[in-house]
């Protein structure tokens, strides 16, 4: 291989140029390619191929070269190349070197290519890349600073917000609180809603009952105005009643004391025959005594006589003797039997006579006294009013004594008879005495009441009895004693586990009585002195019957008195204990609803009793009808109208004494017969001497005595219809159960029996109502409506839950609607009277029901 070829193939291109015109000496292809020549230009001058390179000041960079004789460089060279037809940008470094000859002088340069487009890209590249980057860099920079920026301002405006959110937090917080607030304000609001509407819909149900109420009640109390009219009038009667009767009482006390002179004689007689019988009868004893003496005088004899037969015919005498003695002695044991069967007729025949004439007596009495209380009833002048209330006060005097004396006849029989029943003695004895206050006060006197309060307080006795027994002792006291003081005290003297006895006492300061007096003023007829009549009044006959009240019933009386300083008259009897509880003593019957009107039957034959009769049933607004006798009572019970009914009555009142039918035959054919349980009462004359217990034993039901006392008559056939209406109707319970104001039902449906619950409306009901009562109170004291309205109005929502009766609400709400409108007071006031007791007693029950309550949840 030779150093040509070599040079000619080399990458790098190189050209040697010679001499002073720059001859080019050789060029190889690298060369020739850059420059883009061929071959031709190789022996030619450089300038002359490439005249563009004087231009560029190479001419002048070879001259230095060859001058100096040092390389010259140029570095990164640009030059055209043409590849493939196509122009390419291509860098070279091209070295100037002297071209030395082997002498050392200096003959050409040689120029030497070397390609570095590559590099010089690579380089640029960089360079660009570079540049970018630190374009890039400072853009980033600014960036970065406008990034600083922006974060401060996001950390100002992050701060911001950050408070924002605190604030936000906290407002969200309060928000929160608020809508717990809010959702208990509104469940609180739902349940509202609930209650609301059912409060609505019940007050839509009321509303369209209270308008039909409301005209019914309109109605009803135009009636119950002129009742209440009616009855005010009937009040203003029964109070002038009341005056003259007790003006009548008055006299009546008054009359008692003169009544029994007339009767003093015939007693006087029986007196009389009394001790002549027992003078008999004392002999009689002498008698008996004196032949049994004489009969054992005889036995001795007899044994004499068999010792000593020499006084035989001595004895034989005697004998005789003792028997005339004897058939004297029989004939006046005879003689005393005789004059006692006369004297046990006398009294029978007093007894009777004593019967006979006060039934006499009493039944003219009885029309008598009957038909001047019906006169006294009419329009009369003062002086009318004043003649016939003095009548009327006689006829009671009488009828007083009359069963004075009977009282004693009774006595004398052996037939009077002692109740046992339970009662009260404190209220019994303060009955009593409140009948002489207005006495004792006319009189100036001071009645001091001592009651030992270890007595039991319900005794068994007769009350009627001993109240017969005080008011002799009682009256006589007030009627001896002219000042000071009378006490009537009671105490227990001893008791055991069956009877208490008590001592009973009254004393008065009065006129007192002498000792002489003093063993005879408990017999009949006994007056202390003659003139005590003629000062007093009276007739000896009180204390003989309160003594014959006290004795018999085991009991004994006695009496201390000094003249002039007063008397002391004690008594004591003995009661049985009991746990019964005391029969109603003092009984006031109401009419009610179920007996308006009551049909009676009056089976009567006397016409003036009749006339009485329909008079006072009149009176009383009772339907009645009247029979002459029992056959005509029975024919109207079974008689048939012209639709084959009989006519019922509910009750009939029946006389004993009838012509044709008398009252006990009547009554057994009604019981057996007719089979009726019609109530039948006895009107009797007597009491005494009617049989009671025949009475009962025929079927009556109860009985008045004659004269008719308008009271007791109208308790007693009120009384009985009002049983038998009871007895009849199958709904009414037998003990008829306490009303009950409230009702839990409601409640504890409402509740659903949660006690709870219960026990806290309970206890709201009761905190609330006392006031509404105090201020319903207080409106109508106040005639303040608007009170009264709100008061009431209040309480009406309760009434359903306690299970209060709707007729108390309508009433509530009648009240609500009259004070509305301002009423009259006369109107409202008895409603919410009323209404005030309704709750009052809802009240107790409830708080029984929260006590009930309680300890039911104690105990679980
Ligand atoms: P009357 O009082 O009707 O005369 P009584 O049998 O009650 O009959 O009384 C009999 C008599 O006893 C009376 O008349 C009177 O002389 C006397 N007497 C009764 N109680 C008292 C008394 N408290 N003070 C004085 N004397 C009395």
């Amino acid at each position: 291989m030779d150093m040509y070829s070599i040079m000619m193939q080399s990458p790098v291109a190189m050209c040697i140029f010679k001499g002073t015109d720059y001859t080019i000496a050789f060029a190889n292809d690298f060369y020739l390619k850059i420059l883009g020549k061929g071959k031709d230009i190789v022996g030619k001058p450089l300038f002359e191929s490439f005249p563009e390179l004087i231009n560029q000041g190479i001419d002048t960079l070879i001259e230095s070269v060859m001058a100096s004789g040092l390389p010259y460089a140029i570095n990164e060279h640009e030059a055209q190349l043409i590849e493939n037809g196509q122009a390419e940008q291509h860098f070279f470094n091209c070295v100037y070197q002297p071209f030395r000859e082997q002498n050392g002088d200096i003959t050409g340069v040689i120029v030497v290519f070397t390609e570095v487009t590559e590099l010089v890209i690579v380089k640029y590249a960089n360079k660009v890349s570079e540049e970018k980057l630190s374009i890039a860099l400072s853009i980033a920079n600014i960036e970065l600073a406008f990034q600083d920026d922006e974060k401060e301002k996001r950390a100002e405006e992050l701060s911001i917000a950050n408070k924002e959110l605190v604030f936000q937090n906290n407002e969200k917080g309060k928000r929160a609180e608020e809508l717990i607030i809010a959702n208990i304000e509104l469940a609180f609001q739902d349940d509202e809603k609930e209650k609301r509407a059912e409060e609505l819909s019940i007050a839509n149900i009321e509303l369209a009952f209270q308008d039909d109420e409301k005209e019914k009640r309109a109605e009803e109390l135009s009636v119950a105005n002129k009742e209440l009219v009616f009855q005010n009038k009937e009040k203003e009667k029964r109070a002038e009643e009341l005056f003259i009767a007790n003006k009548e009482l008055v006299f009546q006390n008054k009359e008692k004391e003169k009544r029994a002179e007339e009767l003093f004689i015939a007693n006087k007689e029986l007196v009389f025959q009394n001790k002549e019988k027992e003078k008999r009868a004392e002999e009689l004893i002498i008698a008996n005594k004196e032949l049994a003496f004489q009969n054992k005088e005889k036995e001795k004899r007899a044994e004499e006589l068999v010792i000593a037969d020499i006084e035989l015919a001595f004895q034989s005498k005697e004998k005789e003797k003792r028997e005339i003695a004897n058939k004297e002695l029989q004939a006046a044991k005879t003689e005393a039997e005789n004059a006692t069967e006369i004297a046990k007729d006398a009294v029978k025949a007093k007894q009777q006579f004593l019967s006979n004439m006060s039934h006499e007596i009493r039944t003219p009495m009885n029309a008598i006294i009957g038909f001047t209380k019906v006169v006294l009833k009419t329009d009369l002048s003062v002086k009318q009013k004043e003649y016939l209330t003095a009548i009327k006060t006689s006829g009671d005097a009488l009828i007083v004594l009359i069963n004075d004396i009977l009282d004693l006849a009774k006595v004398d029989a052996g037939k009077m008879t002692f109740e046992k029943t339970p009662f009260k003695l404190k209220l019994s004895i303060a009955a009593m005495l409140h009948l002489f206050e207005t006495k004792i006060q006319e009189k100036n006197l001071k009645l001091i009441k001592i009651y030992d309060d270890n007595i039991p307080e319900v005794l068994v006795g007769d009350p009627v009895r001993l109240h017969q027994i005080i008011l002799n002792l009682v009256s006589n006291a007030v009627k001896f004693t002219a000042g000071g003081h009378i006490t009537v005290s009671v105490s227990l003297l001893s008791e055991d586990e069956e009877q208490a006895t008590i001592e009973f006492s009254v004393t008065d300061t009065g006129i007192g009585i002498s000792d002489d007096k003093m063993p005879k003023i408990f017999d009949n007829f006994q007056q202390a002195s003659s003139d005590t009549s003629r000062l007093f009044g009276g007739t000896g006959l009180g204390l003989a019957i309160v003594k014959q009240l006290v004795e018999p019933q085991g009991g004994t009386i006695t009496v201390k008195s000094t003249v002039g300083e007063g008397t002391t008259f004690s008594f004591t009897l003995s009661f049985q204990k009991t746990d019964a509880k005391a029969e109603m003593q003092v009984e006031i019957i109401e009419l009610d609803e179920d007996i308006k009107s009551i049909k009676i039957l009056v089976v009567e034959d006397i016409v003036l009793n009749q006339l009485l009769m329909k008079t006072l049933l009149d009176d009383f607004g009772f339907e009645r009808d009247i029979a002459e006798n029992g056959r005509i009572a029975i024919d109207m019970l079974t008689r048939k109208d012209a639709y084959g009914a009989t006519k019922v009555y509910d009750i009939i009142l029946m006389d004993l004494q009838m012509p044709e039918m008398n009252g006990f035959e009547t009554t057994e054919y009604i019981r057996n017969t007719l089979k009726s349980k019609v109530p039948i009462i006895a009107l009797t004359a007597d009491v005494t001497t009617v049989d009671l217990a025949k009475c009962k034993a025929v079927g009556m039901n109860d009985y008045i005595a004659k004269p008719i006392d308008e009271h007791v008559l109208y308790n007693k056939i009120v009384s009985l219809v009002k049983k038998s209406v009871v007895k009849q109707s199958d709904k009414v319970p037998e003990t008829e159960e306490k009303v009950r104001y409230t009702d839990m039902t409601y409640l504890k449906k409402l509740t659903k029996s949660n006690p709870k619950l219960m026990l806290e409306m309970i206890a709201a009901y009761l905190a609330q109502t006392p006031p509404l009562i105090q201020a319903m109170r207080q409106s109508l004291h106040e005639q303040d409506w608007q009170l009264l309205h709100s008061a009431v109005h209040k309480m009406i929502p309760s009434f359903i839950i306690m299970g209060m009766s709707v007729d108390y609400e309508n009433m509530a709400k009648k009240i609500v609607e009259y004070a509305r409108m301002s009423p009259k007071v006369g109107n409202i006031s008895d409603y919410v009277f009323q209404l005030e007791n309704v709750c009052e007693r809802a009240c107790d029950e409830l708080e029984e029901e929260l006590n009930t309550i309680k300890e039911m949840m104690n105990n679980k």
